[in-house]
């Protein structure tokens, strides 16, 4: 079972990493006088909260150092790739608070020049065109105990291998009927080096190249030679390419490269309760089982931002984890605090009522209203206040009264005396319930006027305090309340992880009653509503005037309560 790492857990120091000491090393050795990284996404699906800890670290030393980060896209694989994602991308790094200035490539850039080195390769002797089939290429490939095997192909003389890859490259072979193979070593133990596949046929056409070409490089041979190509200084990969640094090197040594660049590789994230394969983020999409991309459950940036995340929240976020050279699990708590901490800093508070119960005040004057003064923020007095209209019908939430309440429940009940938030104290005197279902459906109160701004002269408590609205007043709103996506803690592990989906991660509440103030309300704009947790206004299914809230994050951390529990 994989660490989890808890919120309390120490992490590096930003700036202290093995990965930036091995930079601060080459600076200081002289060994590079300027740093150049890059983040190299497959445009085959939408960015995730793994990919941002990639891009602040190559963008964040980039940064740190003075050099540049590269943003190339990994287009090697016309198949599975989109201009959508391409855009998504771009987007995406931004918003994250990266810039590439000028520095926007595309490995099918260097189409050309791959080329040009895969024929170097083969002149050198160092490349052939095998015919063997796909399954003979397995079985002479050997097992991680048994060596492999040589290909009969492998031995084919310089002129015929280039006759061969120039067919293959003027489509004149079909796809499948053979690829061209670098010559290294079968009895490799790394599996890796042996003989891999540098070119393969594939008649598709590319979102950038049309139908030029109908080979296309392997990833690992392509994308050393980017780097190189590039000027890259430190070529910075998740944990799974440590077993391809060998060949990533032999490439580099082979050819006549303008620089060899040191691949360095660290621990891809993991979060509890997430999954952060493209594979099966594409699948949940294309199955309906969320809306889109950008879901506001998707772990994806584009989800996250419509959830309401601020990229300085999930780059504090990125900062804490750390960057490890052993793989482990985040808990996704941490996230979750990293947001409600920013959140709490900088949201305003507002009072919205998401389940409501009217409240009349017998003894409150009809048709008055009172403006209250309200606290904006109590974090920064620097927000000030704003007023807020309280009149004779109010509302206020479901849950914030019991006919007959539990032991300890201290909020409203009938002869209860609780404080409404910045206003006055009432005292419950009886209930109207529906003659059909027996629900509770108004709660009436007195109120004690000399309570006003929410204290008694007299110095007499009260155990609860409760938010509220005017019903007259009041903004209606639909709030969608998100949960994980996830009931799960590893959802990868499922069988199945469909069936490790949590059925509440939405709920759709219609009526909500909201503060005055919120009725306009700008796409984007976060709040505090206070007890309940903060809130988002939908990019997507807002109207003007009628705006949408999403839950970004609760004030505290439910799940840890359930999962003590048991
Ligand atoms: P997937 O396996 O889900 O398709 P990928 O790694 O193939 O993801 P790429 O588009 O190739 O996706 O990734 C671009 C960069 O982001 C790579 O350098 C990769 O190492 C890094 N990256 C991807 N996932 C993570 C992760 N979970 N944590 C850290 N870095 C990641
Ligand atoms: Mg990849």
């Amino acid at each position: 079972m994989s660490a989890i790492a808890k919120s309390d857990a120490p992490s590096a120091a930003p700036g202290t990493d093995f990965i930036r000491q091995i930079v601060v090393g080459n600076l200081k050795s002289g060994k590079h006088r300027s740093v150049c990284t890059r983040f190299p996404p497959e445009p085959n699906g939408y960015l995730h909260i793994g990919h941002a800890k990639s891009i602040c670290l190559n963008f964040g030393i980039a940064r740190e150092f003075g050099g540049v980060c590269h943003l190339r896209f990994d287009d090697t694989n016309p198949v599975k790739e989109d201009v959508e994602y391409v855009e998504s991308i771009q987007e995406d790094v931004r918003w994250l608070g990266f810039d590439w200035a000028d520095k926007m490539f595309y490995a099918s850039d260097y189409f050309d020049r791959l080329h040009a080195f895969a024929v170097e390769l083969i002149e050198k002797g160092k490349a052939y065109v095998c015919h063997l089939t796909p399954e003979e290429t397995r079985a002479y490939r050997g097992t991680l105990t048994e060596p492999g095997k040589n290909s009969p192909y492998r031995d084919r003389s310089v002129e015929e291998n280039l006759r061969l890859f120039e067919q293959m490259r003027r489509g004149e072979l079909d796809e499948g009927a053979c690829v061209l193979r670098a010559k290294i070593d079968m009895a490799s133990p790394n599996i890796n080096m042996r003989d891999p596949a540098v070119y393969r046929i594939k008649k598709a056409q590319h979102h950038r190249t049309g139908d030029k070409w109908c080979i296309y490089p392997m990833y690992d041979f392509a994308h050393g030679l980017s780097d190189a190509i590039e000027g890259i200084t430190h070529s910075i990969c998740t944990l799974e390419f440590e077993d391809h640094r060998p060949l990533y090197d032999w490439f580099l040594d082979q050819l006549n490269v303008p620089c060899h660049p040191q691949q360095i590789e660290f621990a891809r994230l993991n979060l509890t309760y997430t999954v952060l394969s493209k594979r099966k983020l594409l699948q949940l999409v294309r199955d309906g089982l969320v809306d889109g991309w950008d879901d506001p459950r998707m772990p994806t940036i584009a989800g996250y931002r419509r959830r309401g995340y601020t990229p300085e929240s999930i780059r504090t976020f990125c900062d804490r984890i750390g960057v490890a050279k052993a793989n482990s699990t985040v808990d996704v708590a941490m996230l979750e605090h990293s947001i409600r901490e920013d959140l709490n800093k900088r949201a305003p508070r507002k009072m919205a009522v998401l389940k409501p119960l009217r409240l009349v005040i017998d003894n409150y004057p009809d048709g008055k209203v009172e403006e209250l003064d309200a606290v904006n923020n109590p974090e920064d007095p620097a927000h000030g206040t704003r007023q807020v209209p309280f009149s004779k019908v109010l509302y206020i939430e479901q849950d914030d009264f019991r006919e007959t309440p539990p032991p300890k429940y201290f909020r409203l009940s009938p002869g209860k005396e609780v404080r409404l938030r910045y206003a006055y104290f009432v005292t419950c005197r009886s209930v109207v319930k529906d003659p059909h279902t027996g629900d509770v459906t108004e709660v009436h109160c007195t109120y004690d006027p000399a309570t006003r701004g929410g204290d008694a002269p007299d110095g007499r408590k009260v155990k609860s305090t409760l938010h509220w609205v005017s019903a007259q007043h009041a903004a209606d709103a639909e709030v969608r309340l998100y949960d994980r996506l996830f009931g799960v803690e590893f959802p990868e592990r499922e069988e199945s992880f469909f069936t490790a989906l949590n059925p509440n991660s939405l709920e759709v509440l219609q009526g909500c009653k909201l503060e005055p103030s919120l009725a306009t309300a700008q796409p984007g704009d976060r709040f505090q509503f206070e007890r309940q947790g903060y809130f988002c206004v939908d990019t997507k299914l807002s109207q003007p005037g009628a705006p949408v809230f999403n839950r970004i994050v609760g004030l505290k951390d439910t799940w840890a309560r359930i999962e003590k529990r048991g």
